[in-house]
């Protein structure tokens, strides 16, 4: 049995209040929910304590980065240690809004994804291809390249603090989401190249993440290898994050 992870990535958006209102109302919806999903909420680092003081130890919790420093002269940089330290369980690596506006590379994310471990967090980490990848052909291959560089360091019992979230970049933010079928075979061929480096593939927990709403979410979720969704724009309100978060088989 995998673990099944709905994250809601607020992105750059939210506020005090927002995190009172949505948390207040997904955390009260949580209870009647039996389908033994775990809602994890990824708010901007610095509205992490509001959130942590609403989801009082009911939702998980995570940061959408972390340096892939340990500590020292980083200006605006926050540790895997300090997301620990505030309560933190998940942190975002490797999000392609990371790699496109600035510049994360799969080295970055390999480091980023150590140090998570090295401090006992659970790393979603980030892969998808690009449109014009996925029109040449070279969707898997990209894929694949991420995944094997990414988790590059991972190895025996660290591979169960690992959540892969495949996220095609074409379908972030755009309305448009991979098919079912699509997101699946995908879902799949990552799971091959895990075998391939030899983790236990079968046990790692994959989220699909891009457009991911209330009206598709149980298409997708209904997939044998999608445990759950990344989810960013519909996770800003409440009432579609727990339709997905319910949509979980
Ligand atoms: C995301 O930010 O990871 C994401 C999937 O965004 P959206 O759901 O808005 O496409």
């Amino acid at each position: 049995m995998r673990r099944k992870i709905v994250a809601g990535n607020w992105k750059m958006n939210g506020s005090k209040d927002l995190a009172k209102t949505l948390v207040g109302s997904v955390r009260s919806e949580l209870a009647s929910l039996d389908n033994g999903v775990e809602v994890v909420i990824i708010p901007p680092a610095i509205y992490v304590q509001d959130v942590a003081a609403h989801a009082d130890g009911e939702l998980g919790l995570g940061v959408q980065n972390v340096s892939e420093w340990h500590s020292g002269a980083y200006t605006g940089e926050i540790s895997a240690e300090m997301a620990k330290d505030q309560g933190c369980q998940f942190a975002l690596v490797g999000h392609s809004e990371r790699r496109q506006l600035f510049g994360e590379t799969d080295q970055a994310v390999a480091d980023k994804v150590a140090l998570l471990l090295d401090n006992g967090l659970d790393a979603i980490v980030c892969v998808g291809e690009t449109l014009e990848q996925r029109e040449n052909g070279r969707a898997e291959e990209v894929v694949a390249t991420q995944v094997r560089q990414g988790l590059g360091k991972v190895s025996g019992e660290q591979w169960s603090q690992i959540v892969v979230a495949y996220e095609p970049v074409w379908a972030i933010g755009t309305g448009k989401t991979a098919t079912a079928e699509d997101a699946q075979a995908m879902h799949a061929s990552i799971r091959d190249v895990l075998a391939d480096m030899g983790a236990p593939a079968e046990k790692v927990t994959m989220l699909y993440g891009g457009s991911v709403k209330a009206d598709n979410a149980a298409a997708l979720f209904a997939q044998p290898d999608i445990d759950g969704g990344l989810i960013g724009g519909a996770s800003l309100i409440a009432n579609d994050f727990i339709s997905i978060c319910r949509a979980v088989p």
